[in-house]
């Protein structure tokens, strides 16, 4: 852990796997106190079980889905004193745009970029009002900057969360509130692994990654956390591509 964030208390929501799952284990590692926010309580216990481990859990959670407005401000209001969040819970419906549901559409948008929308303003509220310098890092992906086939919905609310990101500089910045976002390519989660296993699949994505390979869990964890550090207090409103150079070629 070379980030201290002691004292501080962080939000991750979609903390029960994948990035949000390994970035709360880093939060807490480097000092924080985490509010770990999820679908699954099941997941939550977990984490709760792992960290106890640690002795002082300096851990909260809550359940909440994320799709629906009211929880996530009760979520976020939950968290109690806010310093750092990472906007990260997301779904991924895909399917051809002609045959895509809207109930497909407005479920996506509801969790992958209202969501943030209201954890920014619970969070900015309580920075801006406690008079705290802190940091917001929005997960997008290089979907909001490449057009991916059948990942319509996705891609737009992506690309809405880069702009959500932009809107939090340009408006919390005058409290010296920072919010970036990360835009990674595909990610070796647990999932990420299980998708992307099929090698033509594969073949055709790495061909266009000039470092010629998937990004670790780890690759997105550690600029997150550098985001949220006062390493970079001169960067907001940045989208940080974490691609291997996906979006150069
Ligand atoms: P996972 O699917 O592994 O984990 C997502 C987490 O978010 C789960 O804990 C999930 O809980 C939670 N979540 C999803 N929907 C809701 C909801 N409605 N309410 C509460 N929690 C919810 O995702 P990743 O770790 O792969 O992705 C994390 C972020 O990284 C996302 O924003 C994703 O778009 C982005 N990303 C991922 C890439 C990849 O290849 N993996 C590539 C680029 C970006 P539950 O399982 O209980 O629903």
């Amino acid at each position: 852990a070379t980030f201290d964030f002691t004292g501080k208390r962080a939000v991750v929501t979609g903390a029960g796997k994948g990035i949000g799952h390994d970035l709360v284990l880093a939060l807490h590692a480097c000092g924080a106190h985490v509010h770990a926010v999820s679908r699954t309580r099941a997941d939550l216990d977990a984490l709760r079980a792992e960290l106890a481990e640690a002795g002082d859990a300096r851990l909260t959670t809550f359940a909440a889905d994320l799709g629906n407005a009211e929880e996530v401000r009760a979520a976020l209001e939950a968290a109690g004193d806010i310093d750092l969040l990472v906007n990260n819970a997301a779904v991924a419906l895909n399917g051809p745009l002609l045959e895509m549901s809207v109930e497909s559409w407005d479920a996506t948008m509801a969790v992958n970029l209202r969501a943030c929308f209201v954890a920014t303003q619970v969070a900015g509220k309580s920075m801006r009002d406690r008079g705290v310098k802190g940091s917001i890092v929005n997960v997008s992906s290089q979907a909001s900057l490449v057009a991916t086939p059948e990942h319509a919905a996705y891609c737009a609310s992506k690309a809405g969360l880069d702009m959500l990101t932009k809107m939090s500089a340009l408006e919390l910045g005058p409290y010296g509130i920072r919010c970036n976002a990360v835009n990674p390519t595909v990610v070796l989660t647990a999932m990420g692994r299980a998708n992307w296993s099929d090698p033509a699949k594969a073949g055709r994505m790495l061909s266009k990654i000039p470092l010629g390979r998937f990004a670790e869990v780890d690759d997105v964890v550690r600029p997150i956390l550098f985001l949220l550090s006062g390493e970079c207090g001169m960067v907001t409103g940045s989208l940080l591509p974490i691609e291997g150079g996906f979006t150069s070629t």
